[in-house]
């Protein structure tokens, strides 16, 4: 659409019309904010408390602060503060409460205060809306507003979306063409949902953020009974599994009964399949542990084998793919680029085929050896993440077709993808990263095998390797790297090398300890430290050396004998002890799948270091889950 619309005069070719498939590298933005959005509108007359429910469910996303409206019985009711997401009255909320809409806010705009966070008012307080990301030309539009006589409570840029949704309206008098010509005059990307008391309606619109719907049905009536409008599945994956995903530059319009979805550039209809989400709920909750990073690195009892579980011929056709391609890239961004790096090691001895790998944030510096027939290869857990996405649109650019590797099914780089391939690690929401790499991993690796015409051997080295880390993750090995974390969780620096595959694992290690414990962590490649940072080693400075029996292993022992000549306490990961080893942390053998079963013990670890060090390890500071910003 966008390529017809672009050159339309007037706003619309900065605002939500230029968003998709346009081929001016120089127009994206990346504005827009992890954060959560909640909305109801149906049959249910609790809609205030299933949005709080709702919310709770998003609050892996990061936010500061958070709020709700609900229009119970004639009136609009407000609660929002910073901080945790708190009680509501479940009295006032319930009863008589069928819209709704709700909101965890990362402040880009205007200090954390209660004041600023959302939802915020039109004018005359029949208009409520949420909102992720940023309006970028806010400034400009607040002042056209004030002369219009429009007063503004907060320092938000998100307040100025419901008065000059207010101001369409008196022209229109639809609130859902209102929403549509008021997101016209947007700069930015978004994600809006916007509650109307007076025609009982919710509007969603989305430029940049995530925004899902969710259809609830009654038993055996075709007719809606509700619809839920958020940010991601779990917010109401307990009421319905039936989803329709809204696409960037489109909106979605709902009285409760029925909805309707448009393209926010030109009105015209769209037509949404329903898609049925087919995994467990539990998986999605912490169940009996205390955080679900420690759940998640749990799962990968099962999450591994899942991964594996792939469709040969389609692999077949991917690996063919690979051979003919014209150079092979491999992006990804944080724990997913450590996986795509792994993957250089894994093309390179398994399918002696060489491909090149970059962070993500570092692809567009590449586009000039981009040809239509490269193949871009893009990994990421949540589907979402905006580098990501960006390299991709890169290489559409150039012509070349993309493979994701993701684990979030539906999201915006599975859909735009030309092929993709899912993990099935099921919902990720401790921030750090865990089954989503070793599932990543996995896939890489049976992808290796199978551009070496081996696939049947490297599936069954990974199913035994699945079963290993099975009985690895019993509760005596969990224990030992508690006590692990209680030995060392007081160093305020730990480094962590490897050599081959186990360097890109040295560095996810670093990434895994940083982000959770901040502890001061760096990975090496072990042949990379005495040309300098064998300079930081002291008397008792913990070294991690990951280990496997491999061709890298003799190296990476004398590398481990340079710091213990130093007086490094050398930690060894790995499925054999030698000398050098202060302590031992024994990891099943597992040939050409050792990193997989290699990191997993230094996600434990860094989880208990968090723990020890009194840190959330599900809520670092600063990070969020997926990273929608550029
Ligand atoms: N820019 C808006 C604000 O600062 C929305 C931030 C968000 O995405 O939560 O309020």
């Amino acid at each position: 659409m966008a390529e017809d619309v672009t050159g339309t005069p007037g706003r619309l070719g900065s605002g939500a019309c230029d968003v998709k498939g346009v081929p001016r590298l120089h127009h994206l933005h990346y504005h827009a904010r992890m954060c959560g959005i909640f909305g109801y509108a149906g049959k249910r007359t609790d809609a205030g408390v299933i949005a709080i429910e709702g919310l709770k469910n998003l609050e892996y996303r990061g936010y500061d602060s958070w709020g709700i409206a609900s229009k119970c019985g004639g009136e609009l009711l407000i609660e929002k503060n910073i901080g945790a997401i708190g009680e509501i009255k479940s009295e006032d909320f319930s009863g008589r409460c069928s819209l709704s809409v709700a909101h965890t806010r990362w402040a880009t705009h205007g200090g954390v205060t209660q004041r600023n966070a959302h939802p915020h008012l039109s004018e005359d307080g029949s208009i409520a809306v949420v909102h992720n990301g940023i309006v970028e030309n806010y400034l400009e539009l607040r002042r056209d507003l004030k002369a219009k006589g429009h007063t503004f409570l907060s320092e938000t840029d998100t307040e100025v979306i419901p008065h000059l949704i207010e101001e369409e309206l008196k022209k229109s008098g639809d609130f859902a063409e209102a929403v549509r010509s008021a997101c016209m005059n947007f700069d930015g990307r978004y994600a809006i949902l916007a509650l109307h008391t007076k025609s009982n309606m919710l509007v969603a619109a989305r430029t940049g953020s995530p925004l899902i719907i969710g259809v609830e049905r009654n038993a055996g009536h075709a007719a809606a009974s509700g619809y839920f409008i958020a940010s991601d599945i779990p917010a109401f994956i307990k009421h319905t599994r039936v989803v329709q995903y809204l696409d960037d530059g489109e909106m979605a319009a709902t009285n409760g009964r029925s909805i309707s979805f448009m393209d926010i550039c030109t009105g015209e209809s769209r037509a949404k399949r329903e898609i049925k989400i087919t995994y467990r709920l539990e998986q999605a909750q912490k169940g009996d542990y205390e955080h679900f990073m420690l759940k998640e690195i749990m799962d990968q009892k099962e999450s591994v084998a899942r991964a594996v579980n792939q469709d040969e011929g389609e692999i077949r056709t991917i690996a063919e793919a690979i051979r003919r391609a014209k150079g092979t890239f491999l992006v990804g961004c944080g724990t997913a680029a450590k996986a795509c790096m792994a993957a250089e090691y894994f093309f390179s001895v398994i399918a002696e085929h060489h491909v090149n790998f970059a962070p993500a944030s570092e692809f567009k510096m590449f586009h000039h050896f981009l040809k239509p027939d490269s193949l871009l290869i893009v990994v990421s857990q949540s589907g979402e993440t905006a580098d990501v996405l960006e390299a991709m649109r890169v290489a559409r650019d150039k012509g070349a077709k993309v493979l994701a590797i993701v684990n979030v099914e539906g999201s915006t780089i599975d859909r735009d993808a030309d092929y993709t391939l899912l993990i099935n690690a099921g919902p990720e929401r401790a921030v750090a990263s865990t089954k989503a790499l070793t599932g990543q991993l996995a896939v890489l690796l049976l992808i290796a095998y199978a551009l070496s015409e081996r696939l049947k051997d490297g599936k069954t080295l990974l199913l035994e390797s699945a079963s290993a880390i099975n009985d690895m993750l019993n509760p005596r090995f969990v224990e030992r790297l508690e006590e692990l974390a209680e030995k060392i969780h007081e160093n305020d620096d730990l480094y962590i090398i490897g050599k081959s595959w186990n360097y890109p694992m040295a560095l996810e290690s670093a990434i895994k300890i940083q982000e959770v414990s901040y502890v001061h962590a760096e990975g090496f490649a072990g042949g990379e430290l005495k040309h300098g940072p064998i300079a930081l080693i002291e008397k008792g400075s913990p070294c991690i050396v990951l280990t496997g029996a491999d061709e890298a292993l003799q190296d990476i022992l004398s590398n481990a004998q340079e710091l213990k000549a130093r007086g490094a306490m050398i930690i060894g990961v790995g499925p054999q002890k030698f000398e050098v080893f202060d302590e031992w942390i024994k990891v099943p053998e597992a040939g050409t799948a050792q990193a997989i079963l290699n990191i997993i013990p230094i996600q434990a670890l860094a989880y208990f270091l968090a723990v020890k060090r009194g840190k959330n390890p599900d809520m670092p500071r600063n990070l969020a889950k997926s990273v929608t910003v550029k």
